[in-house]
């Protein structure tokens, strides 16, 4: 059972982040935010994914000038992510946008960061405040010798105070390091002191096998401690991946469910079906199912009929056959040949069971 961390509840545009709201999927466009038709094009494709709310990089004054057009056009809320210029903040507070990003510790101007909250107040705009390890402030490093958890966590609650301070309330914060443990470590701390929401996630954690990898671990870990209120796993991948994974992460740990999850055995010497091959043509036949769903693919009867009991639609494997199960019942023997093609129609009529 996971007792999640009690925080203050915020909004980005509708979506509700922390309090009682579950926890929130987000990803980042990897197209110039200036190729307006392309960015919205790839928000369109991942909020079909899944994906919450999303958030865009604003490098240039380009990129500000082309967020009007992107939030009016955007299914979900849109962040714009500023670094180091409080000019380009502005622009986007301009846009309509939903949320900021900003990173204090690169702004490092207490003045400009107190003008940015202030307007960000006026138009009741979100800011995720964020402290990364790759611009942590000087005096910290200083202190820490490296970016060390309790560095990290210092920095947050340091630019969490001055927030605070200004009377300035409607953020979240994200504190993230490569290193899985400091990551931890940090998030860990600053979830201890505060009620303010928490965006997690492993940054730069490398490609799609490794990083989903490595966000698994830790995002899992976070998640089972009660701490995260959204996530973004962060993959140098397309990221619909991302958003994929995130759900993946959420769904083994049963805290939401999005799609298919399937359940199949990992094989041995019993197996009497090519049950890898029958595993993967569900899955690619599947893989556009958005309602909750518990597939069991089971290779031979030793936990095959638990197992297919427990899940919403299950084939347990036998001699060159299957029993096809529905909602714990047995439903039909099925040939080899046929158990994919019955098992999917079976999947549709529940689907439009559903639907009615
Ligand atoms: S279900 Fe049967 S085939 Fe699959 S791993 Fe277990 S014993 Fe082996």
């Amino acid at each position: 059972m996971i007792n999640r961390r009690k925080t203050r509840e915020i909004y980005v545009g509708n979506v509700k982040i922390g309090g009682d709201a579950p926890i929130v999927v987000q990803s980042m466009t990897d197209t110039k935010t200036h190729n307006i038709e392309e960015t919205l094009n790839q928000i369109n494709r991942l909020a079909n994914a899944g994906c919450e709310i999303i958030r865009v990089a604003a490098p240039t004054e380009a990129d500000a000038l082309a967020l009007p057009e992107i939030v009016k056009n955007s299914p979900i809320p849109v962040i714009a992510d500023i670094h180091f210029s409080p000019r380009i903040a502005f622009l986007a507070l301009e846009s309509g946008i939903h949320g900021i990003r900003l990173n204090p510790g690169n702004i490092n101007d207490k003045a400009k960061i107190k003008e940015i909250l202030q307007e960000c107040k006026n138009k009741n705009i979100a800011v995720r405040l964020g402290v990364n390890s790759g611009s942590l402030e000087e005096r910290l490093l200083e202190k820490y010798g490296y970016p060390s958890g309790e560095a990290l966590a210092e920095s947050a609650l340091y630019w969490s105070e001055f927030f605070e301070s200004v009377g300035f309330t409607n953020f979240k914060v994200s504190i993230k390091g490569s290193d899985v443990l400091q990551n931890i470590e940090a998030n860990k701390i600053f979830a201890e002191k505060t009620d303010v929401p928490l965006h997690i996630g492993i940054t730069e954690a490398g490609g799609k096998e490794k990083g989903s990898i490595k966000s698994a671990v830790g995002l899992g870990i976070l998640f089972y401690l009660g701490i995260g209120d959204t996530v973004r796993v962060s993959l140098t991948a397309d990221p619909e991946e991302e958003v994929k994974t995130a759900y993946q992460i959420l769904q083994s740990l049963g805290i939401r469910r999005r799609g298919v999850e399937i359940i199949s055995c990992p094989t041995c010497g019993r197996i009497e079906v090519n049950l890898p091959k029958v595993v993967e043509q569900v899955e690619e036949k599947l893989k556009d199912v958005k309602s909750p769903l518990k597939v069991a693919i089971m290779g031979c009867v030793v936990n095959a009929i638990g197992e297919a009991r427990e899940a919403d639609i299950g084939l347990a494997c036998g001699n060159k056959s299957a029993i096809l199960f529905k909602n714990g019942q047995p439903l039909k023997r099925v040939s080899e040949d046929e158990m994919v093609d019955e098992l999917l129609k079976e999947v549709q009529n529940m689907e439009n069971i559903d639907k009615k």
